[in-house]
């Protein structure tokens, strides 16, 4: 049973070991969150909104604790850390303000005396989660569970275990019941005895399209619920008639936000003819100006990647697509310094068959793609294995969100990088997963809908 131990992926060195739990400690765990259960389920949404408005002020008072951690572990500039906890805040506050109306029992006109719909808690549910937003990740999925009346039990992604405590400290610290919200520390391999234990109602995953197959096929097995929010190549289209300047600001951020590790960011840009050159031009200049750096520094625009694995990975793919005949504008070189560290890179002229055109690239990395006009634009967008958030930009609102309904994707935006927030679904179709989070789609996946008839 090997330790879980977590690198600064900014320096390369280690910074804590966590130990791992053993099957026994596993069962017990689990155990105590179904008994949990029993007691939870019976709260009011007012009662249980109590604990999750502490849980934000929880989070409140140790933000820059827990943005410290959080880049440390996984790299992620501490600026955008802080963020990440903010959102966390207001996902446990929108949730504390709102279940009781999300949730509401729905009355159905029948010739029953009285006949309506009521959404009902269904047990301990299990979170498998990744470490690229190692705290919203979880809130995401435990703030609405929670709220409905489940029990959250985390197996989180193991270079990321000093946020997964952190968590599990704060519920504690907010003061939730023993059992209600429990950090596992076990290898992926024990998911599988987790999902088969019969306390476990259902199972949510944040990760890798691998990841997801395996965890779904044995909660199929077993006939447990899921969620899947996996990867995504999503594609921003360019039209000609867009502000350049604001497409190569959203283009820039969107692909080094969270050092290039964000599911829903803008992968691929799909951009008509007329002004390909042009984008090109003005995206390189401010890709090459973005300040790769220690991400504890302020003004650092993006850090390493979480791991070096994922980087070495990262550069194979970029290696690849060149040597398909990708044209290669900026960066693509593994920089000789300490750390996971990979530059801003963008790969132009891209087209179905090439790496960086079929697959994800989880680091700040830029696919670039000519269109001839819309309809190819459009084509091409929706030419993937993957539809999480794509996006359109152009100065005509109305061709924008006409575009905007026809790409294949869980979220489609118009001008504006695709964001999660807690008032909207938040989800994938095709290879990235299914099922939706937050809002009140999300909260209703792990209920049991119910009927209810009175003669
Ligand atoms: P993974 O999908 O492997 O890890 C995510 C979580 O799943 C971790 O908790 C991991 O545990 C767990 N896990 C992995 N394999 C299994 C399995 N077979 N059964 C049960 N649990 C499993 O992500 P990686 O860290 O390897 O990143 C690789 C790629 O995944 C990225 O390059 C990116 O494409 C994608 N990814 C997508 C994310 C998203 O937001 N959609 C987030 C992170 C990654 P452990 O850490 O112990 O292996």
């Amino acid at each position: 049973m090997a330790n879980t131990i977590s690198i600064n992926p900014s320096t390369g060195k280690e910074i804590a070991t966590y130990n791992r739990i053993n099957e026994n400690e596993l069962h017990d765990k689990i155990l105590k969150a179904n008994e949990t259960f029993k007691t939870w389920k019976l709260l009011s949404f007012n009662e249980r909104a109590a604990y999750m408005r502490k849980l934000a002020e929880v989070l409140e008072n140790n933000k820059e604790t827990y943005a410290q951690l959080a880049t440390a572990e996984m790299g992620k500039t501490i600026v955008q850390s802080r963020k990440e906890i903010e959102k966390c805040i207001w996902i446990c506050n929108y949730y504390a303000d709102n279940t009781s109306n999300l949730l509401a029992n729905e009355i159905v006109e029948t010739e029953a005396s009285k006949s309506y719909v009521t959404f009902q808690p269904i047990g301990v549910v299990l979170a498998v989660m990744p470490w690229n937003f190692p705290f919203y990740q979880v809130i995401r999925f435990a703030a609405p569970a929670l709220m409905a009346g489940n029990i959250g039990v985390l197996k989180h992604a193991s270079n990321v275990q000093g946020c997964a405590f952190a968590l599990e400290d704060a519920f504690k610290q907010a003061g939730f019941p023993e059992g209600t919200f429990t950090n596992l520390n076990i290898s992926s391999k024990l998911v599988k005895n987790v999902i088969e234990n019969k306390a476990i109602a259902a199972v949510t995953l944040t990760g890798s399209d691998p990841a997801g197959r395996s965890v779904a096929s044995i909660a199929g097995q077993n006939l447990k619920k899921t969620v899947m929010e996996l990867g995504g190549s999503d594609a921003y289209i360019v039209l000609e008639d867009a502000d350049l300047d604001k497409a190569t600001d959203l283009a820039t951020f969107g692909r080094l936000q969270n050092n290039g590790q964000t599911c829903i960011a803008a992968k691929r840009f799909v951009v008509i003819e007329s002004i390909y050159d042009a984008f090109l031009e003005q995206y390189k200049t401010k890709m090459a100006a973005a300040k790769m750096g220690n991400p504890l520094n302020e003004d650092t625009y993006f850090g390493p990647m979480a791991r070096i694995d994922l980087r070495d990975e990262l550069h194979e793919q970029v290696t690849k697509t060149i040597n398909q005949g990708g044209k290669l504008i900026l960066g693509g070189n593994i920089p000789d310094m300490d750390g996971a560290y990979y530059p801003a890179t963008i790969l132009a002229d891209l087209k179905p068959g090439m790496e960086g055109f079929d697959n994800e690239l989880f680091g700040p990395v830029a696919s670039v793609i000519k269109a001839k006009d819309e309809a190819e634009a459009i084509a091409l967008a929706n030419n993937s294995q993957f539809g999480l958030g794509a996006g359109v930009i152009t100065n005509n609102k109305t061709r924008g969100e006409q575009i905007a309904l026809q790409l294949e994707a869980g979220s489609s935006f118009v001008n504006k990088l695709v964001v999660s927030d807690p008032r909207l679904p938040f989800g994938g179709v095709k290879n990235s997963g299914y099922g939706r989070e937050l809002a009140g789609y999300g909260i209703k996946e792990f209920t049991n809908t119910k009927s209810v008839w009175i003669d």
